[in-house]
């Protein structure tokens, strides 16, 4: 690795971490004057005892920022706007940093967990970061060159090490949400980061499968799954040296693809060098794919929302029988429509996709650069 690590504090505690492309960047020394008071604790979970699902109670994080003029960007590095950012330097290239409201924190203001009766609640334990693609305001993440992005796949694995090994944290989730039509607060370009108290629901799914497909077979699902959509060859939009992409056999979106690493590898941070390089190209691809996917009544490409979602072998458990992948998607099941998660979706937890997988993965191909 090439790049360089500094490691800061801001005004109210919180940590900031520059990933610089480079180690001979300027240094990353400005200090953060702002006064901010105390960093915000944890809220507490709360175990849905019906679904056995845990609920993050965050009542602060209605007073978050939400979308702020560009001059008052507090993702932008401090001196390009009217007012000081979140990030003290004056640039950078990567940069993370705890969220200011988080959902997860690692200083809860109440006690131990309890119990009473069938209610079961804990402090929301944990940590949320924030993680900046580039200090470029207008940029998206599809723009970036690949020595960046491979930067911030370094960045995504420096995290889930450090969270991974707290205490308190059993599962880091790495996701970019793009486009106010996903409910981004902030237009410049960045990620997030949840380091959570507890395996979420789609993780815990997902292992229980992995799990039983490894008890029967002795093999791992995700390295099956992928030989399966290679031969079937149907699906596969991109298929890269280390890296496949492909539509998955029961997408649930309207666009939805995933991508797959050649080696049996538990998370971001098992990925070597050329891995992690391979990414960088293939994930540029797909997304570049993306935003080709759509036209507009004029001709011209619609910029697609969309949700990527790192789907990485929970910190302490199952990690013998999970296999890393990321699956990206959008509800926008057309240049100008919206899917909505309506009743069999949001009340039944049963997706209905109107589109067929294999068309998905034709239109996918058929975009390609
Ligand atoms: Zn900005």
């Amino acid at each position: 690795m090439t790049l360089r690590r500094t490691s800061r504090r801001l005004a109210d505690g919180r940590e900031i971490i520059y990933f610089d492309d480079a180690p001979d960047a300027p240094p990353r020394t400005a200090v953060d004057s702002r006064p901010l008071g105390e960093r915000i604790p944890a809220g507490h979970i709360r175990r849905d005892v019906l679904t056995g699902e845990w609920v993050a109670i965050a009542g602060h994080r209605q007073t978050r920022t939400f979308m702020p003029p560009k001059d008052e960007c507090p993702l932008c590095p401090t001196g390009r706007g009217s007012v000081p950012s979140e990030i003290p330097d004056r640039d950078y290239d990567v940069v993370v940093f705890e969220n200011r409201f988080p959902s997860f924190a690692p200083v809860a203001q109440e006690g131990a967990g309890t119990a009473y009766g069938l209610f079961e609640h804990a402090p929301a334990l944990g940590r949320c970061e924030v993680v900046c693609f580039t200090s470029d305001h207008d940029a998206s993440f599809a723009s970036l060159p690949p020595h960046r992005v491979r930067t911030v796949v370094d960045a995504w694995a420096d995290r889930t090490a450090e969270l991974g090994a707290m205490d308190s944290v059993q599962q880091v989730f790495c996701f970019e949400n793009r486009g106010p039509e996903i409910g981004v607060t902030l237009h410049h370009p960045h990620g997030q980061i949840y380091a959570y108290p507890f395996v979420p629901a789609r993780s815990s799914a997902l292992l229980g499968r992995a799990r039983a497909h490894h008890e029967r077979t002795g093999r791992l699902l995700g390295a099956d799954v992928l030989a399966a959509e290679l031969e079937a060859g149907e699906r596969v939009v991109v298929d890269g040296e280390h890296w496949t992409a492909y539509v998955p056999y029961a997408a649930r979106w309207p666009v939805e693809v995933h991508l797959a690493p050649r080696r049996d590898v538990p998370d971001l941070v098992a990925l070597d060098d050329a891995e992690r390089d391979d990414l960088a190209r293939v994930y540029l691809d797909v997304l570049g794919r993306l935003d080709r996917y759509y036209v507009d009544e004029d001709g011209e490409p619609r910029t697609l929302p969309y949700i990527a979602a790192w789907h990485q072998a929970p910190a302490k458990v199952g990690r013998d029988v999970s296999r890393l992948h990321l699956q990206v998607f959008s509800i926008l099941r057309s240049p100008t429509k919206l899917k909505y998660l309506a009743g069999s979706e949001s009340g039944a937890g049963a997706w209905v996709n109107d589109v067929l997988p294999e068309r998905i993965a034709a239109r996918l191909r058929e975009v390609g650069a």
